[in-house]
């Protein structure tokens, strides 16, 4: 078993960073530029923020996080993208997820300009994603990518099981591992919590990505022997032994299935740290104008 390792292919990729950030600056003056709208203080949007916009400081890019209230209109939220969108020292924009039920996440979406929506999740880049055209691919399924990518790991004709269809994760890497490319051409079964039958269908993958959110729930008994696991999951279980109060566990078991498997992800130090990854990978990408042209 070899751990796929987020934190040492994480800083990998920051110092690559750094210098591409340092090269287009030396050009051109050019500092690319990520914005992070977020609403509210609840949940873990904002720890999830404040490392986005840390990340940017430390490979040198330019962060800005505009903050709203809860109590923020959907007409207000929807300027504030429009604002984001006109300004052209603004690279990338995020808007942090999930939104208060009053707002529609779905507009919210569909104002952010494209060419400007490092997390992917605008129905052009979706859309130009499942194409193969050159897109911004939502963060996570990117940094799963790269880090198959990184480690040399073989696709094609695999099985590869995805555990949840949501629009960030399960979605986008079930239509990624089927394409005609490297990480890609493998066949490909996307399941949710209607899907009979899990553990037999996850005993078939070659590639087993769960991204489900329950922590623990991938046994060893759902894994075939040599598989690669890759843990999207990321909860907070209540653990009195820990100062904060709290553990972060993924969606499997590491403790009975890493023997099992020939590479695995541990969480925390797996998949969230390429997240990052890919978001400031998206924005320099932006800010040198390589997706749309
Ligand atoms: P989500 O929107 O809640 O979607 C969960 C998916 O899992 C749904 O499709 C759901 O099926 C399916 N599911 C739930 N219970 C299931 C079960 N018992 N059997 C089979 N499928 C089941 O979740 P998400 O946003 O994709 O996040 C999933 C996990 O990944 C969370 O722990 C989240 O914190 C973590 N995450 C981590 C990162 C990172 O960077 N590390 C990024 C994003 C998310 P239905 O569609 O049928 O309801």
């Amino acid at each position: 078993m070899q751990l796929l390792d987020g934190k040492v292919l994480s800083l990998q990729i920051k110092q690559e960073l750094a210098a591409e950030v340092a090269e287009i600056k030396s050009q051109n003056g050019k500092i690319p530029h990520l914005v992070a709208i977020l609403v509210g203080t609840a949940g873990r949007s904002e720890t999830y923020v404040a490392s986005k916009m840390k990340s940017c400081e430390e490979v040198g890019m330019h962060s800005t996080l505009i903050r709203f209230d809860d109590s923020v209109s959907e007409e207000e939220l929807i300027q504030a993208v429009r604002d984001v969108n006109e300004n052209p020292d603004m690279d990338g924009l995020i808007v942090q997820l999930p939104l208060p039920a009053h707002i529609s996440a779905d507009r919210v979406m569909e104002t952010i300009d494209p060419k400007k929506d490092v997390d992917g999740f605008h129905p052009i880049n979706i859309g130009r994603m499942a194409k193969g055209l050159p897109a911004y691919i939502s963060a996570t399924p990117q940094g799963i990518l790269e880090m198959l990518k990184r480690y040399a790991i073989e696709t094609a004709g695999k099985h590869c099981v995805v555990v949840g269809r949501s629009q960030i994760v399960g979605l986008p890497m079930s239509i990624l591992m089927q394409r005609n490319t490297y990480p890609g051409n493998c066949t490909v079964t996307l399941t949710h919590s209607r899907t009979l039958n899990l553990a037999e269908i996850c005993r078939s993958a070659d590639i087993l990505i769960a991204a489900l959110g329950r922590p623990e729930f991938i046994t060893a008994d759902m894994v075939k022997d040599g598989a690669v696991v890759i843990d999207v999951g990321l909860e907070r279980v209540p653990d009195l032994t820990k100062k904060s109060g709290f553990a972060l566990k993924g969606d499997v078991n590491f403790d009975e299935v890493a023997p099992k498997t020939s590479y695995i992800t541990p969480v925390p130090g797996g998949v969230g740290l390429m997240t990052i990854c890919s978001l400031m990978q998206n924005t320099l990408k932006a800010a040198r104008g390589e997706v749309y042209h």
